[in-house]
């Protein structure tokens, strides 16, 4: 028998079955499955939800995100670039300077005043500007960033790289070195933080293991919350 359930805002289907134990599937068309044994009551359903909340939210993030494609920012005057969580607008500025005065020659891209400022002249490469200023951003935040965690976690990080890794937002690689990708300055920082955490954590424990998950949320209780804010709204994290 087959019916239907909402907890949260969260819309179930029901399905009461011989089984022994519950279990919870997400269908091909997003809808959330859950399955019990005849007896199981409303307290144990909502329960046994709550405790796989995260894991639901995140499989369902997943399949959006799965489903929807990458933004396509133009880079035209008015629009919104990210930068730790907020939003900016593009403004082009002429190369003599405009408003609120000149870029300078070396940084052809700068944030002022809550605008990105792009110097006119640097339009068809927009792209690359944006990169190179979110690489040199994250090169400084980790600056600042890194001593917060090392002591605790117990690691020295030997070296940092930017990369272009896809939808991937950090890897870690042998010797100390953790590379990181420049889309994730787009996130909050607490959310860029956690990806750091995330990789100083595997320079001592490669695998997702509990021991892995132990020493994440011994630096970042809330951790969970930073890994489902990602399957959220990662997609979004681009140019
Ligand atoms: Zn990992």
């Amino acid at each position: 028998m087959m019916t239907t359930g909402e907890m949260d805002g969260l819309e179930y289907r029901l399905k009461r079955s011989d089984r022994k134990s519950m279990g919870i599937s997400i269908e091909r068309n997003g809808a959330v499955m859950v399955k019990i044994p005849h007896q199981a009551g409303l307290n144990d359903i909502e329960k046994f939800i709550s405790e796989k909340k995260v894991w639901i939210y995140q499989k369902l993030a997943k399949k959006k995100a799965l489903n929807r494609e990458r933004p396509k920012r133009e880079f035209v005057n008015g629009q919104g670039f990210l930068y730790l969580g907020k939003s900016y607008r593009l403004r082009f500025i002429d190369d003599a300077g405009t408003g609120s005065g000149k870029p300078p020659k070396a940084a052809p891209l700068r944030l002022w005043h809550g605008y990105f400022e792009l110097a006119e002249s640097e339009k068809a490469n927009a792209r690359e500007r944006f990169i190179a200023w979110y690489k040199k951003q994250i090169k400084r935040r980790l600056k600042e960033r890194i001593p917060r965690y090392d002591k605790r976690i117990g690691v020295t990080v030997k070296d940092i790289r930017i990369l272009d890794l896809g939808h991937r937002w950090a890897s870690c690689g042998r010797n100390g070195v953790i590379n990181f990708n420049w889309r994730s300055v787009m996130a909050p920082i607490w959310v860029f933080d956690y990806i750091l955490v995330h990789e100083m954590v595997h320079l001592i424990e490669r695998a997702h293991s509990d021991r892995f998950r132990n020493l994440v949320s011994r630096i970042m209780p809330d951790y969970e919350e930073h890994e489902l804010w990602l399957s959220e709204n990662g997609a979004e994290l681009d140019l």
